[in-house]
């Protein structure tokens, strides 16, 4: 079985959150199950290549905006393991996004599976996210015998453009199946498109492939998906066990094992996880200026500041009420400025309770993971999420939400703990039993960790539940 693997996001070389990771460890996992898979990206200006080496394999004109475009192939492999990346570089439309990158990339796509430029034809073009929203179009339109899968990683990110960038690929919009409606305001939106031309869809969790067919979380789009709701499937996401381990993350200084584990092999020193989170913890205290003392709780935030969707505004509101004398919080993401001030006024009110970071800053990140007694993800809605996943795999419990794939992977009051109302009242609520919890009843919130720690968040369970959505496609 054949795929090619469509992203604009992949990591170590370019990652912004989620799809970044997702799109290294998927295929990896797709590739140790027997499927030739390999993955396709534009050649970002800020690409880093890990002393990686690339190879030019293939070049060809593209016509786009009435000018014959140059475009390079390089292949490198993807870090240790045997997956061919292909990169593809035009210094005016690939270099850094704008809205002309994703149409652009979505027709030299089609145009190299057309021409079979990789001298190796999928079967399967696996799309991810509005970037790659018109290549399911571009390959109806031109009756091209390839399937589509595509992949909602976050169906708020939806890729409105103006019309004319159908024009640009060469095609009459009068005379395509785009969505007329949308061509009446001169925009075409890039998921809109996908959704109808796709031959099957998914979503990174069970529980968010359910909420986006309601107003609520359909965010304008559920109608359209509920027409397609035959074609929809949840697959929830997994987390590389490769890398991210409180055992072998290099950015961490006391690395530590969950009761379970044995680790006779490890060079460095490894504790027990009571042992090396509160070590974890007071050094992080120190280094960010908290007060150091292992009994008051510890709560970490990591992600995106992004008031839509990530809770900035309850958890905000819940600050507001609490005594800082009982509680130390760290936040670490970037986003809406109007949010980082609001939040980075705690920071310099309670320089001893709280600390900010507005950066994307991968050591920190780790060393909050390993240092937090609770992750707080107040999502007002989250398509998977993966810190839940990495959290418990370091002993922290989150404290989440219940909507898609936060419900899909805590179990409250076993390995984390959940609230159901969008409100800062609950989360409260919740936060103040969580403490509970952590300071009365030590034997409970062991187990809770232990169980959290040994959780099977493995790609193996989802690469096997893609193997059969590609099946699905072939037998078509
Ligand atoms: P989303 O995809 O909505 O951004 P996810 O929870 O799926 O959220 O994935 C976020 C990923 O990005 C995780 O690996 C998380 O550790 C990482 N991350 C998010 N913000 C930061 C940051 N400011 N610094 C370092 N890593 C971050």
């Amino acid at each position: 079985m054949k795929v090619l693997f469509v992203s604009w996001e992949l990591a170590p070389f370019f990652k912004l959150g989620g799809l970044g990771d997702i799109s290294k460890s998927l295929p990896k996992a797709l590739s140790s199950i027997g499927v030739d898979i390999r993955v396709i990206v534009p050649f970002y200006k800020v690409f880093k290549f890990f002393g990686q080496r690339k190879k030019k394999v293939n070049e060809f004109f593209l016509d786009y905006d009435g000018k014959k475009n140059r475009i390079e192939i390089y292949q490198i492999s993807f870090l240790d393991e045997d997956i061919p990346v292909y990169l593809l570089k035009n210094a005016d439309y690939l270099s850094i996004p704008f809205d002309d990158t994703f149409p652009f990339f979505n027709l030299a796509i089609t145009k190299i599976i057309e021409k079979d430029l990789l001298k190796w034809t999928p079967e399967i073009i696996h799309c991810n996210d509005h970037h790659t929203g018109l290549i399911p179009f571009l390959i109806k339109h031109n009756g091209l015998p390839f399937k589509t899968l595509f992949t909602i990683h976050n169906l708020i990110f939806q890729g409105q453009q103006l019309v004319d960038k159908i024009e640009k690929m060469g095609i009459d919009s009068k005379k395509c199946r785009v969505l007329r409606w949308e061509i009446k305001k001169r925009q075409i939106n890039f998921l809109t498109e996908a959704i109808i031309h796709t031959d099957l869809i998914n979503t990174v969790s069970p529980t968010y492939a359910k909420e986006i067919l309601t107003e609520e979380y359909g965010a304008g789009l559920d109608e359209i998906l509920n027409s397609k709701k035959d074609k929809i499937y949840g697959i929830l996401n997994g987390i590389d066990y490769d890398f991210g381990s409180p055992l072998k993350d290099k950015n961490i200084i006391y690395h530590y094992k969950a009761d379970s584990q044995t680790t006779d092999n490890y060079p460095q020193k490894i504790y027990s996880v009571i042992e090396g989170k509160k070590l974890n913890k007071l050094y992080l205290q120190e280094k960010l200026g908290l007060s150091v003392n292992e009994k008051i709780p510890l709560f970490g935030f990591i992600g995106r500041f992004d008031a839509k969707q990530k809770g900035l505004d309850i958890m905000h509101k819940m600050l507001r009420r609490l005594n800082f004398n009982k509680y130390q919080f760290v936040f670490l993401g970037h986003g809406d400025e109007n949010w980082e001030t609001r939040y980075f006024w705690f920071s310099s009110f309670y320089p001893k309770s709280v600390y900010c970071r507005f950066e994307f800053n991968e050591k920190l990140a780790s060393q909050i993971y390993a240092a937090a007694d609770f992750l707080l993800i107040p999502s007002k809605f989250e398509p998977c999420g993966l810190i839940q996943m990495i959290a418990m795999r370091y002993g922290t419990l989150p404290i989440a939400r219940a909507t898609g794939g936060l419900k899909d992977s805590i179990e409250d009051g076993v390995d984390g703990f959940l609230f159901d109302d969008y409100s800062s009242s609950d989360l409260e609520r919740k936060l103040k039993f969580a403490i509970k919890i952590w300071r009365e009843d030590k034997k409970r919130y062991h187990q809770m960790v232990k169980v959290a720690m040994n959780k099977d968040f493995s790609w193996d369970k989802s690469a096997k539940e893609y193997l059969s959505l590609y099946q699905k496609l072939l037998e078509q």
